[in-house]
């Protein structure tokens, strides 16, 4: 069987890890990939496509017999590239493009949850300035409010307002700078969540799902979550705040009423659905869906799946979803970002990387590659998010000591990362 893996993050790479340890896999197709799946040669083949060129990715899927497509970010699921593949017949795993609304559109998510009483902040929709600062100026509005653009901004596109001013601003700067353009058409504005963010992943043909192990992001630049936000810095599982009864909740008042509104409206979901959450004193809130894995989170939630990935995933596909084994190790694994100096703002790129040789015999160590570029023989830098650097540990403490210890043997020039990650739920 020959698979496509769509994207070129840590997460994509994570996936060919998985997809080159999977029976009855021939060729792993990565477009475009990175460094380090250029590195991983046998199987693996970076294909210099963009995630956004659907036409160019259907074109290669056929001309390569590409038995099972899977989609690693959002941008092509937003464009419909599960659509069109369908309709050329080919098995690809992700949600068709009006189901990934329930990520590209804030506003989509925010009324199906309320049609389908599911658990979120209570909000409300604006599509000009005048309107949402009217709202922002009345006395019952309490602080502090959340301001979303409603469409994709690469996780930017939204304000936590502490007073009426910043409210304003954040306003003026979606609705008059249009700093994120049409994104910002519709812009949600929501009551500020308390409690504790986690993330909750399934992998679902629509009706029946299997979850993996809850993971917890961190989404700051600066230890303490201090500082900007970024696409994510380290991220460990199982996340001891999801407990099984909360998981329970989880199942119960999110995932099962998400499948079935999906369904009854009309948009059968499939792929894999990430939900993002606030715990609060045990009750789950969701803060948004995504409509694909996440990036920290696949990089510690796969290497943590026993089962056949690629086995589950065409299972997902064929609709014998619940025939799989779908089993987990009883371990922990964390995984640390290293990032370029200046990140998640400027940074520069063509750094060259050394990788110390230890690295390959480290015990249960796994160094995911996002930003490499692979040039000539050399291993260079070209993004903020450089490497994912996962461990696996029989307690989530030894997971976070291996990881460090593997981040250590890396190095170019302002490689950045975080000193804390999981250090919250020791
Ligand atoms: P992502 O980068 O995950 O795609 P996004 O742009 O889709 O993010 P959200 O996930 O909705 O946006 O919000 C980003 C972050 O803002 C959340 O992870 C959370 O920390 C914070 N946040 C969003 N909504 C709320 C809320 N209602 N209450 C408290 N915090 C919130």
């Amino acid at each position: 069987m020959n698979v496509l893996i769509i994207g070129s993050g840590a997460r994509e790479h994570a996936m060919c890890q998985c997809a080159v340890e999977s029976e009855g896999v021939q060729r792993v197709f990565v477009a475009p990939g990175n460094g380090g799946t250029a590195m991983m040669g046998g199987p693996v083949c970076n294909v210099p496509l963009k995630v956004t060129a659907l036409d160019d990715l259907l074109r290669f899927a056929e001309e390569n017999a590409i038995d099972l497509t899977v989609v690693g970010s959002e941008a092509p699921l937003e464009l419909g590239i599960v659509d069109l593949f369908r309709r050329a017949g080919k098995k690809i795993v992700g949600p068709a493009q009006e189901a990934a609304s329930l990520e590209s559109s804030k506003v989509f998510a925010k009324e199906f949850m309320r049609r389908h009483g599911i658990p979120t902040a209570g909000y409300h929709v604006f599509h000009d300035a005048l309107s949402a600062n009217a709202y922002i100026g009345l006395p019952e509005t309490l602080f502090p409010q959340v301001i979303k653009a409603s469409g994709l901004c690469a996780g930017k596109g939204v304000f936590i307002a502490l007073d009426r001013e910043q409210a304003m601003m954040a306003n003026n700067a979606l609705f008059e700078e249009r700093i994120f353009g049409d994104a910002a058409n519709e812009v949600v504005i929501e009551d500020f969540l308390q409690g504790e963010e986690a993330s909750v992943f399934a992998l679902t043909d629509g009706t029946r799902y299997r979850l993996f192990l809850p993971a917890q992001d961190h989404k700051r630049i600066g230890d303490g979550d201090t500082g900007k936000n970024t696409g994510g810095m380290g991220a460990y599982a199982p996340a001891p705040l999801v407990t099984s009864e909360v998981m329970q909740k989880v199942e119960e008042r999110i995932i099962q009423p998400t499948l079935k509104g999906m369904r009854d409206d009309g948009y059968p979901y499939t792929g894999f659905l990430y939900v993002g959450l606030m715990i609060d004193r045990g009750e789950p809130f969701v803060v948004e869906y995504n409509a694909r894995m996440g990036d920290p989170e696949t990089q510690v939630v796969l290497p943590l799946l026993k089962s056949d990935f690629i086995a589950a995933l065409q299972a997902s596909v064929d609709g014998t979803l619940g025939e799989v084994p779908f089993e987990m190790y009883q371990k922990s694994a964390a995984t640390v970002v290293i990032a370029s100096a200046g990140y998640p703002d400027h940074y520069e790129t063509g750094k060259a990387v050394a990788l110390a040789d230890e690295l390959s015999a480290m015990k249960d160590c796994q160094v995911f590659h996002a930003g490499t570029a692979y040039e000539g023989g050399r291993l260079v830098t070209a993004g903020g998010r450089v490497f994912s650097v996962t461990a696996l540990g029989d307690t989530l403490r030894e997971s976070i000591d291996r990881a460090y210890s593997a981040v250590e043997k890396i190095s170019f020039e302002g490689a950045y990362y975080r000193t804390d990650i999981g250090a919250k739920a020791l």
